[in-house]
């Protein structure tokens, strides 16, 4: 399954990125895990994304593109991926379809995890400094919120109008919202179930 997580900051993409990864046997890529090692590390790559990152704001398109390109040239990634917190605007969805029709490997699927926005701000509230993450702050994720209304938004339509929209909502508990969405994939995907199913 080749796949991308679309939702709002705390829509939970990244506990169910993680449980998709493990029941579809593929990576799962997070952009955003990806730079805050760069970050910590001190690397060139944290030290240009940092300032960005620390507003809320979007990280420039050709560093996460980079991290993007040669992550998918891993062998891992062969066999699928789920991309998680990439594509966040319209030029990286562009970049990507580029990129994956080099390879002759289209996307199958945009998957939007929908949660309200009241909840939203209650979830990254609660996990504020929980994490550790400088940018869980009311004012940071105010910002954050408002640059995916305004950026990655947009992409709902854009994938849409390709035919790999799916929806799934991010509310209830965890397992039941991953057997929506592997429900949901596999009507995209006949082999997306795992055998078990
Ligand atoms: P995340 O962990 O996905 O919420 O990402 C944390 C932060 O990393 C974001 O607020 C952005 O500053 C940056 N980031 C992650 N992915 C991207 C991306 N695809 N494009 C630009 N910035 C990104």
């Amino acid at each position: 399954m080749r796949m991308i997580l679309l939702g709002a900051p705390g829509s939970g993409k990244g506990t169910q990125g993680e449980k998709l990864a493990e029941a579809l046997g593929v990576p799962r890529i997070a952009t955003g895990d990806a730079l805050r090692a760069a970050v910590k590390s001190g690397s060139p790559l944290g030290r240009k994304a940092r300032l960005a990152m620390d507003a809320g704001d979007l990280v420039a398109d050709d560093l996460v593109v980079g991290i993007v390109e040669e992550r998918l040239a891993q062998p891992d990634a062969a066999e699928g991926f789920i991309l998680d917190g990439f594509p966040r605007n319209l030029a990286q969805a562009r970049t990507l379809d580029a990129l994956l029709a080099l390879r002759a490997q289209p996307l199958q699927a945009a998957l939007h995890l929908e949660v309200a926005e009241d909840e939203l701000v209650r979830r990254l509230l609660a996990r504020a400094g929980e994490l550790g993450r400088s940018d869980d702050r009311e004012d940071v994720i105010r910002c954050r919120l408002r640059v995916y209304a305004q950026e990655t938004l947009p992409l709902l339509d854009y994938y849409a109008a390709r035919g790999k929209l799916v929806h799934a909502a991010g509310t209830g508990t965890v397992e039941a919202i991953t057997r929506t969405i592997l429900e949901r994939l596999s009507a995209v995907d006949g082999e997306a179930l795992p055998a078990a199913h």
